[in-house]
């Protein structure tokens, strides 16, 4: 099967050819056809799976055969859930749209908002944007959804977890009835069946992978270790491993920045990317991080969602996510593209509750290890942490910038009464607002 075979036009083929894209990847042969139909879509797709061109191409084919010859309104809107993804998604469109004759732009908050309202202006077929600068903007009336032909969601399931839904929401309610959805997301919550079911109309389901499956060639490692020790650890990890670009994950806002300090002490390099550093520091370490300015990248979980960074040997779980999906898509970073990839995970007392919970999502038992001079000496969990945990596990974290952010939390997940927007722009009555 070829990218013509699925029917997309020579400008589009010619595209894709010049990015090294030789055979479509399994979800683009699977949706394609369906998108240039018209048809609605509600799949499931893993990071690094190519979902981005799945959805891309045939959107820009239809936009580019059915243009108005003077006017560019609005037609296809992509919603993402963080910047660096919306950044992401805008580049690719960027390049797969070289050959044909569709201007794209792309919206986010945490920078200058006046230049994004002359790119509105100036007119746009195509453009990717976080929802709350998007809305900004709309209630600004420096872009109309009159005319938008094409909604699509991506990583659907993160906008949810985000308290974006009301956003969403209110976003579609300016758009025409009569479009077509494309909804993408990697877990199937009931919340996430809900969201689909008010906005797709007859959806085909698209399913690359079965749910929360990991990638096939990533090793799983787990290193017992003392909470205390983690931090050296990981540097002797690095070091002994020689390791040139890691990404290592944390629970908590703090927590990273702790961290990246103490590995640049130790003579690493080191950036890290969360929600409380400035639109600018993330561009830059996760630019510094690709080119291998960097060697690691310390991240928490929603920061690092949806990046692309392609064949990443080495994964470290600094801390285990006390949602067990999130496992899966941490992991989801390495061993991307069919390479094989390490997804360590240094794990501490406190935390066995949390292993067993992913060993039960990924229904496989993780090997654990113990390395000399770091031989775990707590190893009872805790009484107080196993019980406050008890039927809260699989909540998410409300208190990202904890200072105590090793410890496994087990606040309420935020039902209805959701966060409102990360992007830190003020809203009087909604809920504080979660930022990673
Ligand atoms: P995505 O899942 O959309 O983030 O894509 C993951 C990575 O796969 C990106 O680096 C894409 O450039 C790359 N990619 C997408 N489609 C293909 C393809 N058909 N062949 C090879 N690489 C691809």
């Amino acid at each position: 099967m070829s990218f013509k075979d699925l029917g997309l036009s020579d400008a589009l083929v010619k595209a894709v050819h010049e990015k090294g894209y030789t055979v479509p990847s399994p979800i683009q042969e699977k949706a394609i056809p369906h998108i240039l139909e018209g048809k609605d879509i509600l799949a499931s797709a893993q990071t690094g799976t190519g979902k981005t061109a799945g959805f891309t191409l045939p959107v820009l084919q239809h936009l580019a055969a059915t243009k108005h010859p003077k006017y560019r309104p609005l037609r296809a809107l992509v919603l993402t859930p963080t910047r660096e993804l919306a950044a992401q998604v805008h580049d690719n469109v960027r390049e797969y749209s070289k050959y044909v004759d569709i201007r794209s732009a792309v919206i986010f908050g945490g920078v200058n908002a006046k230049p994004q309202i002359a790119t509105l202006r100036s007119g746009v077929d195509i453009l990717v944007a976080t929802p709350g600068r998007l809305l900004d903007l709309h209630n600004q009336k420096a872009v109309s959804f009159k005319r938008v032909e094409v909604l699509i969601l991506d990583e659907a399931d993160r906008m949810l977890d985000m308290g974006f839904v009301r956003d969403i929401n209110k976003i579609i309610s300016f758009m025409p009835t009569k479009r077509q959805n494309l909804m993408f997301s990697a877990t199937f919550s009931n919340d996430i069946k809900k969201l689909a079911s008010g906005i797709l109309r007859n959806p085909v389901y698209v399913e690359t992978a079965p749910q929360n499956s990991t990638a096939k060639k990533v090793t799983h490692k787990v290193y017992k270790v003392d909470k205390n020790k983690k931090t050296e650890f990981t540097i002797k990890l690095i070091k002994d491993g020689n390791w040139n670009q890691v990404l290592i994950f944390t629970r908590t806002k703090h927590g990273a920045n702790k961290l990246t300090e103490k590995l640049i002490k130790a003579g690493i390099s080191a950036a890290a990317i969360h929600g409380n550093k400035s639109q600018g520091a993330r561009t830059k370490a996760l630019k510094n991080f690709k080119d291998n300015t960097i060697k690691i990248l310390v991240a928490t979980d929603i920061a690092a969602r949806g990046l692309d960074i392609p064949l990443l040997p080495h994964v470290v779980n600094f801390e285990l996510p006390n949602v067990p999906e999130d496992y899966v898509h941490r992991i989801g970073r390495t061993g991307r593209a069919g390479a094989a990839g390490e997804a360590i995970s240094l794990v501490c007392s406190e935390e066995s509750e949390y292993q067993s919970e992913i060993e039960k999502l990924l229904k496989e038992k993780l090997k654990s290890t113990i390395v000399e001079g770091f031989e775990p000496t707590d190893t009872d969990p805790p009484k107080r942490a196993a019980s406050q945990s008890k039927g809260s596990f699989g909540k998410k974290n409300n208190s990202g910038n904890s200072s105590q952010g090793n410890k496994p939390k087990s606040k309420p997940h935020f039902k209805g009464n959701k966060p409102s927007e990360p992007s830190g722009r003020g809203r009087n009555s909604a809920p504080k607002k979660k930022r990673y």
